[in-house]
Order: structure tokens, then C-alpha cells, then sequence
């Protein structure tokens, strides 16, 4: 009898131990706190320790030396692309903690994990994998500080890694550790959708969670036009229904005085990580979390809205997987034939009920004016108890402006070791020119090269202006010829074409030759474009390298 009392009372302290090590540090701390990295891993590898569904992997090691976890998820125990496409099921990423002071996101991808492990809602991995990055700014993660922005925990991790680069803009320049590990994930284990988990100050309202799809006008819109009619209102239901969350499309009042004129999204930039998922084809979801909810709610509609997309992913994610690959071979069949949009317009995408307040609008007094900054021109609009609802038009379609033909393929010019080696990270295919040729193609005449008044991550940005001009030229050896008959041909406009607001020349990467020396006369740039495209690669095929 003793011994038994004993034995029981032994089974029940190794079953608190155990289960106490599947809590993460916001729910032992009552949400004041959240995870060092340290605790993440501890928590990853006591859950792979536990399940035979749970594989941790390295996606790659930070400036500072960190592993980044991959957290495979599957019922067969996969550790590998090659094991994923044996499977037959496609990936559903998640990723957390891109900017390490947006925590919540990090807390629930540990809380879906223990979900697997505790065998809940398993039927989620009977069609997809689940690829997590809970921690993927591992080094901006543990510079602890003050979180000025968020409402709580007191201390969180900086928006920058280890390098002081915003992660989420460094998608296309691809110069962090964290980022070019991700783009090879995109590569190998290529999911089909991205789920980005961040958090937003901005407009107050009273949806916890905002979302968006890719907007960027070049980026495929059919899988955009999926998310908004079928995908976004699938989730935004499941949230409510099982988990109580409000969500909205992500934006801010277009005039904060005046909120009954609109809500805006702010997201079109290719370089952020949901246009850049746009524009290679497959589906996203950029989620905004709503800073001024307490940690503790964030955390939990966060954790909400991840399990209500794998819900969906878990029912539909056939019909997602065929739509991507449609756009792949569609970008590489006609995107040749479309415009590249260099200007656009932003416009209504559809109507949208922000629950939100009353408020208050009051004239800054002249003497009281230093205190403000310089955006909140003459007036301070502050918000009342008073819920009211505003039905709005939301500016979430880029509407294009300015548009250029696209060539057949771009050649890069000899010496361009660092963008062949960006375009190469991409998965870019590029055809090294062995034999010199004769070839009709536009040279781009630069009118004006205007460098940025101040830094942006690390750089310059360089603005250039200019039109094309038709030439016959001979194309020399060791030049590249890069075909748009490609799937990720909408990334190539965007990398390379001169007035293209991202492009490796915006980022300084054609710096060297664009002046000549003691002048700031203009001197090249150093891609052409093959009008004639789509036969150029055949054409050209015997001055090819294969
Ligand atoms: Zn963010």
C-alpha cells in the first residue's frame, strides 16, 4: 500500500515535470514575460524529444552565431525536402519573430507545437506538413529591452538583427543570414503558403488581429483575389466562431481626423516578405497583430488565427497547391507579355466595418507644437470609450500609373559577381554567355542619378531615370542571359529593371559603373534588355553555357 502511494505520488510528479516543461514563459509568467532563446530551443527540443512528429532542423546560423530552429511537423516524421516530396503533401510555413520585438507570434507557434505533441487536432497534418520558424531573429530576440511600443511584457527584443538590418527588408537585396536561409527554404521545401507573424501600432480599433495578402501590383493578383474572397473570410470565421477574435484587413485610417474616409493599406513594397512571396507565385498571409492589446490577448488570438489558417490549409490546401503551380507556369508562359508597373495608385479593394471609437480631435496649441512630431500636422486625435463602427472603403489594390513593355530576357553585363550571386540565392536561372553575339536589345540611357539625402539600412538608395534606346551590340562573353521564361520571372523586373523602386541599382549594387570617374556624367548600366525574348534563348542557344 505504502509503496503504491509512493509509486503514484513518483508518476505524478514525472507527469507535472513533464507537462511543466511544455509551458512557455509567457503562460508561466502570467504574461509578463516572454522567451529568451534559450527557452525556445529548451522547449523545441523537449518537444521533438517527446513526438516522433516534431523534427528540429537549422535554417541557418544568425551573425551572432545562433542556431535559427526549423520545426518540421508531419505524421511521418519528416527531416528533409526530399523526404517532404515523398510524402506527396505540400508546406505550410509559419514564421515568427522577424522583428524580435514582435513577440506574440513567437509564443504561439511553441503553443502549436505542444498542440502536436499532445496529439490535438492532428487531423491538421493528414494533408500538409507544417514548417515553423518560431524564433527567426534569434539575435534581436535577446537584446532585451524596454518594449516602448507594445502593450507588454516590459521588456522585448529589437525590431533589428544582429547586424542592424530589418529582416523585412531584405528580401530582395538578401544580404542577413536569417533571410538568405529563408529564400533556400522557399527553394527547397517551397511552401505554398507563408504565414509572417507580426504586431502593429497605428489606428485604434478593436480587431486583435489584421492581415493582409500580397498587394504589390506585380506580384500574381489571382492568388491575392484567393486570399481576399475565400481564404481570409474562411479564417476570419474560424477565429471568431471557435476562438472569439475580431480580425480585419490590416490598415490605418487614411485621415486619422476624419476615420469615416477610408482604411489604407501601407504594405505595398516588394521588399517586404509578403510581396516577395507574391511575386514567386505562392500564397501569404502578412499577419498585424494590434499593439495595444494586452500580451496575453495577443498572444491568444494569435494563437487563434494560426490554427484557424491550418484548419483551412488542412481542407483546401489541394486547390492552393494547384492554383500556385498554375501561376508558375502561366508567369512562365505570358509574363513576358505584360507590363512592368514602376508608379501606382492606391485604390477601394472592397468596403470594410472597422470596429472601432469615438473620437476626439483638438488643435495643437503654437507653444505645445515641439512636443508632436511633424506628421500630426495641426491637430491631436484622441480616442474616447465610445465604440463606433466605421463601414469604409479599403485601399488595398494598387491601381497601376506608370507601366514599361517587358522584355524577353535581360543580359547582364560581365563583373557583376554580387547580383549574379543575388539572383543565383533567388533561383534565378541565368545562362553564362560563352561565345560573343550579335543582338538587337534596348540600352537604357540614364538622364539622372539622384542618391538618397540619408541611410537606409545600410545604404544609399540610388533613384535613376532614363529611357531605352534600341541598339544592335555584340554581347561578350561571360555576360548572362536571363530568360523571363521562368517561374520567378516577376522577381526579375523588379531586381533589374533601372526606375524599378526596388532594384539591385536602388540598393547600390550597379554603383561602380553608372558615373564616370571625377564626373557625375552618366556612364552605364550594365543590363540590356532582348525585346525579341521569347526566341532569344532558343536563338541564342549555341553562345549559351548550359
Ligand atoms: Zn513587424
Amino acid at each position: 500500500m505504502k509503496k503504491a502511494f509512493f509509486i503514484i505520488l513518483f508518476l505524478t510528479i514525472l507527469v507535472n515535470l513533464f507537462s511543466a516543461e511544455l509551458v512557455t514563459v509567457a503562460e508561466q509568467s502570467d504574461y509578463k514575460l516572454t522567451s529568451a532563446y534559450k527557452d525556445v530551443m529548451e522547449f523545441l527540443f523537449s518537444a521533438q524529444a517527446r513526438s516522433d512528429k516534431i523534427e528540429i532542423l537549422r535554417l541557418t546560423t544568425s551573425s551572432e552565431g545562433r542556431m535559427v530552429p526549423l520545426v518540421v511537423i508531419s505524421n511521418e516524421g519528416i527531416k528533409s525536402p526530399k523526404e517532404m516530396i515523398l510524402s506527396g503533401k505540400p508546406a505550410v510555413l509559419i514564421m515568427a519573430n522577424i522583428h524580435a520585438g514582435e513577440i506574440e507570434g513567437k509564443e504561439a507557434t511553441l503553443m502549436l507545437t505542444r498542440d502536436f505533441v499532445e496529439n490535438k487536432d492532428n487531423q491538421h497534418l493528414e494533408n500538409q506538413v507544417v514548417l515553423l520558424l518560431p524564433i527567426f531573429n534569434p539575435d534581436g530576440n535577446d537584446k532585451f529591452g524596454k518594449n516602448r511600443r507594445d502593450n507588454g511584457p516590459e521588456l522585448a527584443g529589437t525590431r533589428y538583427n544582429g547586424q542592424y538590418l530589418d529582416l523585412n527588408r531584405d528580401y530582395l537585396k538578401l544580404e542577413s543570414p536569417e533571410v538568405r536561409g529563408l529564400v533556400k527554404l522557399f527553394n527547397q521545401w517551397d511552401p505554398v503558403l507563408v504565414v509572417d507573424l507580426h504586431t502593429t501600432n497605428g489606428s485604434y480599433h478593436r480587431h486583435p488581429v489584421t492581415y493582409t495578402a500580397n498587394v504589390n501590383p506585380n506580384g500574381d493578383l489571382s492568388l491575392a483575389d484567393y486570399m481576399w474572397k475565400r481564404f481570409f473570410p474562411g479564417t476570419a470565421k474560424i477565429l471568431k466562431d471557435t476562438y472569439g477574435y475580431d480580425s480585419i484587413p490590416y490598415g490605418n485610417f487614411t485621415d486619422r481626423i476624419q476615420p469615416g474616409k477610408g482604411w489604407s493599406n501601407d504594405a505595398f513594397l516588394a521588399r517586404f516578405g509578403n510581396n516577395y512571396a507574391g511575386l514567386r507565385n505562392r500564397f501569404v498571409v502578412l499577419d498585424e497583430n494590434y499593439s495595444y492589446d494586452d500580451f496575453k490577448t495577443r498572444v491568444l488570438a494569435c494563437y487563434g488565427f494560426i490554427k484557424s489558417i491550418l484548419q483551412y490549409t488542412h481542407q483546401h490546401i489541394r486547390e492552393m497547391e494547384e492554383m500556385v503551380k498554375a501561376a508558375d507556369i502561366n508567369t512562365k508562359n505570358n509574363y513576358a507579355r505584360e507590363n512592368f508597373i514602376l508608379e501606382f495608385n492606391e485604390e477601394k479593394l472592397f468596403d470594410v466595418t472597422v470596429k472601432s471609437y469615438e473620437f476626439q480631435v483638438e488643435k495643437i496649441k503654437e507653444e505645445d507644437r515641439s512636443q508632436y512630431p511633424p506628421w500630426f500636422g495641426d491637430y491631436i486625435v484622441k480616442k474616447t470609450d465610445v465604440y463606433k463602427d466605421y463601414t469604409v472603403p479599403y485601399y488595398g489594390k494598387a491601381v497601376p500609373k506608370r507601366s514599361i513593355p517587358l522584355p524577353g530576357a535581360y543580359i547582364l553585363l560581365p563583373y557583376q559577381d554580387a547580383v549574379i550571386k543575388n539572383l543565383q540565392r533567388h533561383g534565378i536561372t541565368a545562362a553564362k554567355i560563352k561565345k560573343p553575339f550579335q543582338a538587337e536589345v534596348e540600352v537604357f540611357n540614364i538622364e539622372e542619378i539622384k542618391p538618397a539625402q540619408r541611410l537606409y539600412q545600410g545604404h544609399v538608395f540610388i533613384g535613376l531615370k532614363g529611357h531605352y534606346v534600341p541598339e544592335t551590340l555584340t554581347i561578350s562573353k561571360n555576360s548572362y542571359l536571363i530568360s523571363m521564361k521562368q517561374p520567378l520571372a516577376r522577381l526579375l523586373p523588379v531586381l533589374l529593371e533601372p526606375e524599378s523602386e526596388d532594384s539591385l541599382a536602388a540598393w547600390g549594387f550597379f554603383n561602380r559603373q553608372l558615373v564616370s570617374q571625377w564626373t557625375d556624367k552618366p556612364l552605364l548600366y550594365p543590363v540590356y534588355r532582348l525585346r525579341k525574348v521569347i526566341t532569344a534563348v532558343e536563338r541564342y542557344q549555341e553562345s549559351v553555357g548550359q
